[in-house]
């Protein structure tokens, strides 16, 4: 395999060069927690060499140090990035957590600059300071002026969280100057976006959305360069946010279909926003690409598609329009085989506060709906009747 190859097929191929010298189809589950050192000269080398950031050593040594289950999923995901390595947590926020520390604390810097909206999670983490950092919130034409001496990290999401909103990442790069990008690719997948290509030092993903896939595993994972990957694997063996050796298995298997899930929820997420565009009890719809859609400009060179995620404003109470419902599963998360909807406002948006979220364009009745892989008529008439009867 080669990094010519296609996207659907490096995210078949991708992490399995090793299988042929074990004499396996599927990747082994290791769930070793530690492993025989009849050397103790050479174990203590590669011990060292773990400490040091290294991607590899002659001995995992401890489970927290490596594991080779996880490293097979890690390589597949940053052949899909086009990036020299990735890093897996035990969740997106174990890798935004590890990206602030390496990023900021590890460096001595103390300020984050934040372009909203974020994920609620990653928002909030941020607004604590519970990490010791401070974050300017602006929006994605104000980076430049925000960024001080003490700027460690410059974070941003797109397509947004919730509202869908599109950053031109090759512009916040260019205003960030030497501080490094984060891009949370989650909505977009390596699928559809590469923000290593645009110049992002960082591109995170919560795995337990699109690149799992089945609503069925939690971890995250942070694509970057070499010199990057070290310090976040040093920052992985001090806090222990390790990825379970069975979530690395789920999430590489994941990958196989990536693409193929991500095109086909696109259809239809392409679909059900042009009919719900014309729906009478529907007020507004955010996709990337519809009429109004911010940062339209970016589809294209940079995002090679529309996405599976949609977000619209109902006329009447969003809540009423959920509890009708019956096809369409009413959660938080998204990127799963089954269409998910769920109220910002109310759950995964919460604790960011009335105040900010308008004023970052997310208003108090969207819905946000991730497309699945059900037949989309079948979405349609679920979506109809709960409009309709709310
Ligand atoms: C879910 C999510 C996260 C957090 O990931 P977890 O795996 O739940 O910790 C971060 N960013 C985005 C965009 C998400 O959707």
């Amino acid at each position: 395999m080669s990094s010519l190859d296609g996207m659907r097929t490096r995210a078949v191929h991708g992490g399995r060069q090793d299988l042929g010298d074990l004499g396996v189809h599927a990747p082994p589950i290791d769930l070793s927690t530690t492993y025989p050192i009849p050397d103790h000269a050479l174990g203590g080398e590669a011990l060292g060499a773990w400490a040091e950031g290294a991607a590899d050593a002659a001995s995992p040594v401890y489970a927290r140090l490596h594991n080779p289950t996880v490293a097979r999923f890690e390589r597949a995901l940053a052949e899909l990035e086009g990036t020299d390595e990735s890093v897996a947590f035990a969740s997106g926020m174990a890798a935004v957590t590890a990206v602030v520390q390496a990023a900021c604390l590890m460096a001595g810097k103390r300020h984050v600059v934040a372009v909203r909206p974020l994920y609620g999670g990653t928002d909030h983490l941020l607004v604590t300071g519970l990490l010791g950092t401070e974050t300017s919130y602006v929006n994605a034409d104000e980076v430049a002026s925000a960024v001080r001496p003490d700027t460690g990290l410059v974070v941003l999401e797109t397509p947004a969280n919730p509202n869908l909103e599109l950053v031109d990442i090759a512009e916040v790069v260019r205003q960030a100057g030497d501080v490094p990008v984060l891009v949370d690719n989650t909505f977009a997948t390596p699928v559809l976006q590469n923000p290593a290509a645009q110049g992002a030092a960082y591109v995170l993903h919560s795995g337990t959305k699109y690149l799992g896939g089945h609503g069925d595993v939690l971890g995250g994972v942070v694509a970057c360069a070499a010199r990057l990957a070290a310090p976040l694997r040093q920052v992985r063996i001090l806090t222990g946010a390790v990825l379970h050796p069975l979530g690395g298995y789920l999430l590489h298997r994941g990958l196989a279909t990536l693409p193929l899930r991500v095109e086909a929820a696109q259809r239809t997420a392409a679909e059900l926003a042009a009919r719900l565009e014309g729906h009478p009890a529907v007020l507004r719809v955010r996709y990337p690409g519809l009429g109004g859609a911010e940062g339209a400009g970016v589809l294209g060179p940079q995002m090679r598609g529309t996405g599976a995620m949609l977000a619209f404003e109902p006329a009447g109470d969003p809540h009423a329009v959920v509890g009708k419902l019956g096809l369409i599963t009413p959660a938080v998360s998204l990127g799963s085989v089954d269409t998910l909807i769920e109220h910002p406002a109310a759950l995964t948006h919460r604790l960011v506060g009335a105040e900010a979220r308008e004023a970052s364009g997310v208003p108090e009745s969207l819905l946000r709906l991730s497309a699945g892989l059900e037949d989309v008529d079948d979405l349609w008439s679920d979506l109809d009747q709960a409009l309709r009867a709310a």
